[in-house]
């Protein structure tokens, strides 16, 4: 490689203006503009998320939704985000960019780590989940995977790309804590950790701009605060005008729309500062380095290495779609829990989602498969009795021909001693990028079908499959066993058959709360919004933190699932050092496997902040641990909790903050099933706010040195107060009490000065330095 074909940030000054503005947008739909002259490369981006979409024929055309060459389908963001699983979460990534390397596409567009914020987005099944620390460390191990192999990420959709209405245009209102404890956290973990190369902005509004145009997001908070030095590009069309986005902080628009000129036009007349130009263009220099330092002679390109490595990623696929899946129900009929089932019982396996799987979403991110296992067929491959099959129901036919399916199925589940399973899920129109759902039921064919086989047989296993959530609550509690396979990749017939057999044990956990009803989720009224906006109401009180808060028990909890033994958690302890925004703690807790077989815990760290000056909620996940084990063995395990796991974001000092004080510290199977608990004290400085005229006499009283200070200046001006006049003026600004008693507004004015000058040495009202103490383990 020469010097030529590594641009460097130099080679920006020996640009012209305008082949500098053509290298902030796309040569076409999926390449950088490359500069012959320059010597200064085209690269290619690709999406993701669950596995490479690179488009088959002519790239420049359009963004190629029909036709993509075979890749492995992956199971999608949701299946991955139940498997709680960071080392997979890599491998799998890794393994995408291996297909996209031998391809020659230098960024993979993913992964997505928004917030599922409603279940009725289209598009929650390329989302992780609804918690921002589980989504930021999944999606910092997806990204460690794809730059692993010299292949760069683009974590998407910055920002607050919660819904699909309205999606291109919607200004989402939210205020700045619940953005950054939400909606932008797992961003942050990725972007301070994991070095991405690249964040692309979304195409709504955020308080009324543009994510693309947003100075506040991509430079104030992206940027400045979070040291971000990759390149921003565009979601695909987001840009609406070239010069504001680059002013914005947006480096790469994506795809061109020939309006380059605008960029030049916009030098030229002033209104753009060539500086902010130059800047991005650096960037998109660096970025098209960075991609051809990666040497590829290595890569083996033939036929034969090809089927080599989809052969090996399948494999990966297929176990990637195991960890994923989440057994929801399983109990004992005839004192036997249901499943896994025995290869010799024979079986009579229902629902057209057997035959005719669905195991990817629709949009972006559909992958065509190199293979695709089909449930129905595993099934028949792994067991060693007879399998029969009914469809049950159609995935497009008529009311009419569904009854005479369900007729034919109820008949076969009453005859003979057979186990039902029954395939049931959302079909493909039900959810998809570009729109969102608006209810959370499986189809009513799908419904009664399901109903009819419990009342004919006691043994009926349910398979689901879909992206968002479905809520079972119509059927649930008349079968016997439940597990959830989301849409898994084109493994997950394999995959469904290992787990129902027992070859493999279910580990996955729910990284979203399933709701019993559409009513009790917490964006229900403001979800997807109105006239152009969607307000987001329930502020930080987004899936299980607003379930646990507000006690409205889900259907299935954040974090269940079950497997084929059980565990118990033991002699929890937390040691706390260090204070304030630099404390840190070590969880340990002992795990034993108390059931008959091998299996995988996931032990979950919630944290609870017991008093706070905002509202906290109930409690919130910052840590969590796998841990394998034979049955009867224990393990000590560790979880390592830093300051993040005790902050908020303080909407008024506007930064994360560590208050000290009293917090709980407990282990979870799930957010509702906390097996241990300790409470723990963290020390440090009392938090001072910034007082002003406006503060109250309260919050100046709480202040260790406004307090004083107004004392003294309002000392033996009255008679003594009674209580309740002292509770009356607590609540009083200081600027109107001068206006109410007559007290001098100069003496206010002298108060707010002496605060931000100090006269003397600040007062603290806490102790010095004592370590905190752990306090004993409490059941
Ligand atoms: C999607 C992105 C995707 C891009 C390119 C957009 O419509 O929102 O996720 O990466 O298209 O296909």
């Amino acid at each position: 490689m020469t010097e030529q074909d590594r641009p460097d940030g130099d080679a920006a000054s020996r640009l012209t203006l305008e082949q500098k503005a053509s290298l902030t947008s796309g040569a076409d739909f999926w390449h950088t503009q490359g500069v012959e002259d320059a010597g200064i490369a085209s690269i290619m981006m690709a999406d993701g998320p669950t596995g490479l979409r690179k488009q088959d024929g002519e790239p420049g055309v359009s963004m190629g939704l029909r036709s993509s060459i075979p890749a492995t389908c992956f199971p999608t963001a949701t299946s991955l985000g139940s498997s709680w699983d960071t080392d997979l979460v890599e491998r799998v990534a890794a393994a995408i960019a291996r297909e996209a390397r031998v391809e020659d596409v230098s960024i993979v567009l993913a992964p997505g780590v928004n917030i599922k914020r409603s279940p009725l987005c289209g598009r929650n099944f390329e989302y992780l989940s609804e918690d921002p620390y589980l989504s930021g460390e999944l999606g910092l191990a997806f990204v460690r995977g794809l730059q692993s192999q010299g292949v760069g990420a683009s974590i998407k959709h910055f920002a607050a790309n919660n819904a699909e209405t309205d999606r291109m245009r919607v200004s989402v209102d939210a205020d700045e804590r619940t953005l950054h404890e939400i909606y932008l956290a797992a961003f942050e973990r990725v972007v301070t950790d994991g070095d991405p190369w690249t964040v692309m902005a979304s195409y709504n509004k955020i308080n009324g701009t543009y994510a693309t145009e947003n100075t506040w997001l991509l430079r104030e908070v992206l940027r400045d605060t979070w040291g971000f030095a990759g390149v921003v590009v565009s979601d695909w069309g987001a840009v609406h005008d070239r010069a504001a986005a680059l002013v914005g902080g947006t480096d790469l628009t994506m795809p061109p729309f020939g309006d380059d000129d605008a960029v030049v036009d916009a030098v030229r007349e002033g209104s753009l500062d060539e500086s902010v130009l130059d800047e991005a263009v650096r960037r998109v220099l660096a970025l098209v380095g960075r991609a051809q330092a990666v040497d590829r002679d290595a890569d083996d390109r033939d036929d034969a290495a090809a089927a080599a490595l989809h052969e090996t990623n399948h494999a990966l696929a297929r176990e990637a779609a195991a960890a994923g899946a989440v057994l929801l129900k399983n109990e004992r009929v005839g004192g036997v829990p249901v499943l896994p089932l025995n290869d010799q019982t024979p079986l009579l396996v229902v629902g057209e989602l057997a035959r005719t799987p669905r195991f990817q979403g629709s949009g972006s991110s559909r992958v065509n498969p190199t293979r695709v296992d089909v449930p129905l067929d595993a099934l028949r491959e792994a067991s060693s009795a007879d399998v029969a099959f009914e469809a049950g129901y159609t995935l497009t036919g008529t009311p009419e021909e569904d009854r005479t399916l369900r007729t034919a199925a109820v008949e076969a589940a009453a005859r003979g001693d057979r186990t039902v399973v029954c395939f049931l899920g959302l079909p493909e129109e039900y959810e998809s990028e570009g729109y969102d759902r608006t209810h959370l039921e499986i189809p009513p064919a799908q419904v009664e079908l399901v109903q009819e086989l419990a009342s004919a047989n006691p043994r009926v296993v349910v398979v689901l499959a879909n992206g968002g959530i479905v809520t079972p609550v119509a059927w649930s509690r008349e079968v016997p066993a439940l597990l959830e396979t989301w849409l898994g990749g084109q493994a997950a017939g394999s995959a469904t058959a290992d787990l129902l057999l027992g070859r493999v044990e279910p580990t996955g956990r729910l990284a979203e709360t399933i709701p019993f009803r559409l009513e009790d989720t917490p964006a229900y009224i403001d979800f997807p919004g109105h006239l152009g906006h969607s307000r987001y109401g329930e502020g930080v009180f987004v899936g299980y933190r607003y379930y646990d808060t507000k006690r409205i028990p889900p259907a299935y909890p954040f974090g269940f699932g079950l497997g084929y033994t059980t565990f118990a958690q033991s002699d929890l302890a937390v040691d706390v050092v260090g204070e304030g925004d630099g404390v840190r703690a070590t969880v340990s807790v002992t795990v034993t496997n108390t059931g008959g077989r091998r299996g995988t815990e996931v032990v979950q760290v919630y944290v609870s902040d017991l008093e706070a000056p905002v509202a906290r909620p109930e409690r919130e996940l910052k840590g969590f641990a796998r841990v394998t084990l034979d049955p009867g063995a224990s393990e000590r395990i560790t979880i390592e909790l830093g300051p993040r796991a005790f902050a908020y974001w303080h909407p008024t000092l506007r930064r994360w903050t560590v208050e000290p004080g009293t917090f709980t510290v407990s282990i979870g199977a799930s957010s509702a099933d906390l097996r241990r608990s300790v409470t723990v004290q963290v020390d440090g400085d009392a938090l001072r706010t910034p007082l002003t005229a406006e503060s109250t006499l309260a919050e100046w009283f709480a202040d260790p040195v406004g307090g004083p200070l107004v004392a003294k200046a309002l000392g033996g001006k009255d008679d003594e107060p009674s209580p309740t006049e002292t509770a009356m003026a607590a609540q009083v600004p200081l600027s109107t009490l001068a206006g109410l008693t007559g007290f001098p507004r100069a003496d206010v004015d002298a108060l707010v000065r002496q605060l931000t000058n100090p006269p003397a040495e600040p007062t603290t009202a806490t102790e010095p330095d004592q370590p905190a103490e752990p306090t004993s383990d409490q059941p």
